[in-house]
């Protein structure tokens, strides 16, 4: 839960001093290119705003996984491109060596905004122990006056950036933070009924938590994406070549066991779209869950999606409820064959009534791929893993040293 976060008002006049922002501009890269530019448009309210009170900004991000050493394909350069086009002003990207007065400098020279390389080019960003975390910290910290956490992606991270260099200076959350802590807490506290769960994605053992918590909370839960197969055995179905997590099967059966007793309408596939192969040509039948293994491709044959009717049902409990919150692909999205479940479930959300969240990663991907403007929903959470978080009601490091 998050209790009263300081906010951007609460850090006092930062006209003439430097802001360490701590954003997500994790974006994704295609041959170079941004593919998507989603993560720098939901950084520049706060940007504006610091801006806007005369502060000068050095924007601090991650990008992908260097291991903790300097690869140039995960520069921040094309993010520093993006965003001096986008401010329509000069943006210079910082080697881990610049000086409190070589940024000094920069600024005094009438720039306002700089950006740091790669946080994740040093180890010490993701080290495990808390001692190399805070030896890092103490040297972006060096670099700036203020700290504003506004990668929302990010908070549920123990890492240097996040967590230890609020620490060493006066911080505070900036404009995206609030307004997914807002979102997200009017899901946990007083959601409107019915409300919806949908879940998807590969990885059962990923959602675990986020299923334990929600089941006391949900008057449906749907599931879909890889995830089902393990629900779907562990009602003693065969599913062949589809994703299973033989080890989660008991504590699959306990939530299938407990959504029963709290009256929680726990919905699962009903046909499957069967494929032969893991490909976009694979030759693919559509199948009643207890007959999985007996069509013509035999028992090898894997799900990758949900089907038609499976599809249908979702969508008419998405229509008829007031909140639904979603976080998982139905099935493969990325290829065509294996994207109309996602499909009909984004359509279904874009169309209800009710109060509609996409929770990041890779249904927010889904959505936008699939060609949904992002204002079809009510809110499209930029954090995969810290929305599921927050739902399950945990504390996220990365804002309880905000509060
Ligand atoms: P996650 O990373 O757990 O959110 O899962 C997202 C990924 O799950 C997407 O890349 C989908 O292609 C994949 N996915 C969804 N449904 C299936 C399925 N039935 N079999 C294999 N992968 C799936």
């Amino acid at each position: 839960m998050v209790k009263s976060l300081r906010g951007l008002g609460d850090l006092g006049d930062v006209a003439g001093k430097t802001v360490l922002l701590r954003g997500d501009l994790n974006v994704p890269l295609c041959d170079g290119a941004i593919a998507d530019v989603g993560r720098v448009t939901a950084a520049l309210d706060t940007l504006s705003w610091l801006l806007g009170r005369r502060a000068n900004v050095l924007v601090l991000s991650h990008l992908g996984r260097p291991g903790g050493e300097s690869v140039a394909k995960f520069s921040l350069a094309p993010v520093v491109a993006e965003l001096s086009r986008v401010l329509d002003m000069p943006v210079r990207l910082f080697e881990h060596t610049v000086t409190r007065a070589g940024l000094d400098a920069y600024f005094a020279g009438g720039a306002r905004v700089a950006v740091l390389e790669n946080l994740r080019f040093d180890a010490r960003e993701t080290a495990k122990t808390g001692v190399e975390r805070l030896s890092f910290a103490r040297q972006l910290a060096e670099l700036g006056d203020f700290f504003v956490l506004d990668g929302f992606g990010v908070a549920h991270r123990e890492q240097a950036s996040v967590y230890e260099l609020a620490g060493l200076l006066p911080h505070a959350a900036g404009l995206l933070v609030e307004r997914e802590c807002g979102v997200l807490e009017k899901l946990t506290a007083g959601p409107e009924r019915p409300y919806t769960v949908v879940l998807g994605g590969s990885k059962v053992s990923d959602k675990l938590g986020v299923i334990d918590a929600l089941l006391e909370r949900v008057d449906v839960l749907a599931v879909g994406g890889g995830m089902a197969f393990t629900f779907l055995a562990a009602l003693g179905h065969e599913v062949g070549a589809s994703l299973l997590e033989v080890e989660q099967l008991e504590r699959v059966r306990g939530y299938i066991g407990r959504a029963g007793s709290l009256g929680v309408k726990l919905l699962l596939p009903e046909d499957i779209v069967m494929a032969d192969s893991f490909a976009t040509d694979a030759r693919t039948q559509v199948c009643g869950v207890r007959e999985l293994t007996g069509s013509s491709l035999g028992d090898t044959a894997m799900g990758l999606d949900i089907g038609p009717v499976t599809a249908e049902s979702y969508a008419r409990e998405i229509l008829a409820s007031k909140t639904v919150f979603w976080n998982g692909p139905m099935g493969v999205f990325e290829m065509p064959a294996f994207a109309a479940g996602t499909r009909r479930v984004a359509q279904a959300l874009a169309d209800t009534a009710g109060f509609t969240v996409v929770g990041g990663g890779d249904s927010a991907a889904a959505v936008r791929a699939l060609g949904f403007a992002d204002d079809r929903f009510n809110h499209i959470s930029t954090g995969g893993g810290a929305s599921l978080e927050l739902l399950e009601g945990r504390v996220l490091p990365g804002l309880e040293v905000l509060s």
